[in-house]
């Protein structure tokens, strides 16, 4: 049966532990094939929440390899293999290759004992890494055009448009405001974009430390207005806004950005549903 094209958002959090929201990862289906863009903490058991099954999903994106977006590859890694994923592409900026290593280095024993049952070592020794290492088009098996610009944040990551004759979706990852997520979204239907920098509890207050770290997080998140910004350069139709720190308040996050973006806004929730 043909599967609906849609963003399914399995972790709008960000690295602050959150009860509400697991850590950042989204699920597209286009084509009728399921795609994992990053894989926080959870996304495994997320993914089956939303109707889906680890060992379906082939191809996996990561933005960059901070912890709130690649805590969940060693249970995805392992977990689908152990549920007969036989194939696994992974996508991701310079270090993803070390990354996977070590991640499979730590589970090696693991995988030796689950062999010694009898499972075939297939799906999991042999998975491909791709390493993107500049903008532009990605090089996959998919019938979806993939393309990528770099943002601007601490660590190497990439924004990701999907592309069918149809339909454009865009993936900000964590970025700081940069023309290139502009000219990446050029009319997309939908773009994910962080959100990060809502007023705060946790960073509020006297605590020095806290306080400078907020400064700090200035130069490689956004605020609602600026996603908003960025949306509405752009030409989007709906802009879905996530990594979200705890206790944020969703209608003043939804009126910061309305006060900029005409298109349709989402502010949006752990395993939410969103048609493209
Ligand atoms: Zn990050
Ligand atoms: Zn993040």
């Amino acid at each position: 049966m043909d599967q609906e094209a849609k963003v399914i958002m399995l972790g709008t959090g960000a690295p602050v532990p959150n009860l509400e929201r697991m850590p950042s990862a989204e699920l597209l289906i286009m084509e009728n094939i399921p795609i994992l863009i990053d894989c926080g903490e959870g996304a495994t058991t997320q993914i089956m929440k939303a109707g889906f099954q680890p060992q379906d999903i082939h191809h996996l994106f990561f933005t960059h390899l901070h912890c709130d977006h690649m805590l969940g590859y060693g249970q995805f890694l392992i977990g689908g293999w152990t549920l007969g994923r036989k194939k696994l592409t992974v996508y991701g900026p310079k270090g993803t290759r070390d990354f996977h290593e070590a991640v499979l280095s730590t589970l090696r024993s693991d995988v030796e004992y689950r062999k010694s049952l009898g499972r075939s070592p297939e799906g999991i020794l042999d998975v491909e890494i791709i390493e993107i290492e500049d903008a532009g088009l990605v090089n996959t098996s998919l019938p979806i055009e993939v393309t990528c610009e770099e943002m601007v944040h601490y660590e190497p990551t990439f924004a990701y448009r999907f592309q069918t004759k149809d339909k454009a979706v865009v993936f900000s990852g964590d970025t700081s405001p940069v023309n290139a997520l502009v000219q990446l979204s050029e009319g997309a239907d939908v773009i994910v974009h962080e959100c990060c920098l809502t007023s705060n509890s946790a960073y509020e207050g006297n605590d020095e430390q806290e306080h400078r770290i907020w400064e700090s997080l200035q130069r490689e998140h956004c605020t609602p207005q600026q996603a908003a910004e960025t949306a509405k350069k752009a030409g989007v139709s709906t802009l879905i806004t996530n990594h979200f720190l705890p206790d944020i308040n969703e209608r003043q996050v939804y009126d910061e950005i309305a006060s900029v973006f005409n298109g349709n806004i989402i502010v949006s929730e752990d395993l939410q549903e969103i048609k493209l």
